[in-house]
């Protein structure tokens, strides 16, 4: 490729809001066959909201969203602020937390006015010994409607299963039948519950899922979808995904995401939209076309 083309390719990209890190990337594109996503933040608005809070027999539900929402009010993960949200908006106001505990790709837990709580993932409740059985039922008709599950456990007893929507960007549908009408596989990579990520998965005709990936297994995730000599492009926004955009043949990071990913990525979209990725894409094989 000549040093013009590539000049002019980058520079057609760029008014489209897909910024080029590094000249490759432009000769790269071209023969992805492979395009994953990260799912929360990227195939996503990375806003969740609450939307089921269904308590054990013996617990009041007003009093487990409060202790919930106190311990959330530690975390970052985009689940606690909705957390957080709902029992603000119900007026709540929250408790104190002593030994905040964050583990990521799990949950968090706390103590709270003498009690432990714990709120996060199933296999955050199984590693603490404590059995989700009784809302198994629920569990998968949740996952199902593409809502992903957690849990709350209160001194080593199941209190609540909790459900939250993060809704699909406008976008994000038509992106993805654009990577289809280039040829194109398209795949998620996500931490979430695997009958969440099939259903988000159906609605948007992606062919792959690779789920309940801890972070940092997304790595792996990318290392098995290369298998075979397949060309992956990755894109993610968050920190958790930085690895995974080093891994692939091609990352591209979201550009309302963190700086980590920004920084691992050889191109960058602006916008969140993911249009710019078949863009980017078909940018590349016009430019390769010509040089040739
Ligand atoms: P994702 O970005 O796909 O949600 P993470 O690795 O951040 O992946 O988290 C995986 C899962 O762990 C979440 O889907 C959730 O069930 C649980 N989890 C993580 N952090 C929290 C938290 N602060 N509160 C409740 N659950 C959490
Ligand atoms: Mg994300």
């Amino acid at each position: 490729a000549t040093p013009t083309s590539i000049m002019v390719g980058t520079g057609r990209a760029a008014e489209l809001g897909i910024l080029f890190q590094k000249g490759e990337a432009l000769q790269t594109l071209r023969d992805v066959d492979v395009v994953a996503l990260d799912k929360t933040g990227t195939l996503t608005k990375g806003k969740p909201e609450l939307t089921d809070f269904v308590v054990s027999a013996g617990f009041d539900r007003a009093e487990t969203l409060r202790l919930v929402a106190s311990l959330e009010t530690h975390s970052e993960h985009p689940i606690a602020e909705a957390l957080v949200a709902a029992a603000r908006g119900d007026g709540q106001a929250l408790f104190e937390v002593l030994d905040f505990v964050a583990a990521p790709g799990y949950g968090v837990s706390g103590r709270i006015d003498g009690r432990t709580v714990l709120v996060g993932a199933d296999r955050s409740m199984t590693k603490n010994g404590i059995d989700i059985s009784s809302f198994s039922h629920q569990a998968a008709a949740l996952g199902d409607e593409g809502k992903s599950p957690l849990y709350a456990a209160i001194d080593g007893r199941l209190a609540a299963i909790i459900a939250v929507s993060d809704p699909i960007k406008e976008t994000t549908p038509q992106a993805i039948k654009a990577l289809h009408a280039l040829g194109l596989k398209v795949a998620m990579i996500t931490g979430d519950n695997r009958r969440t990520a099939q259903a988000i998965a159906r609605q948007l005709g992606i062919d792959e899922v690779v789920a309940e990936v801890l972070p940092d297994g997304k790595i792996e995730a990318v290392r098995t979808l290369r298998s075979g000599g397949r060309k992956v492009a990755f894109i993610g926004d968050g920190i958790n995904d930085a690895p995974a955009l080093s891994e692939a043949d091609i990352g591209l990071a979201v550009g309302t995401g963190t700086d980590i990913a920004i920084e691992s990525a050889d191109v960058v979209l602006m916008s969140g939209d993911l249009n710019g990725v078949p863009r980017a894409i078909a940018i590349s094989k016009a430019t390769i076309r010509n040089i040739r």
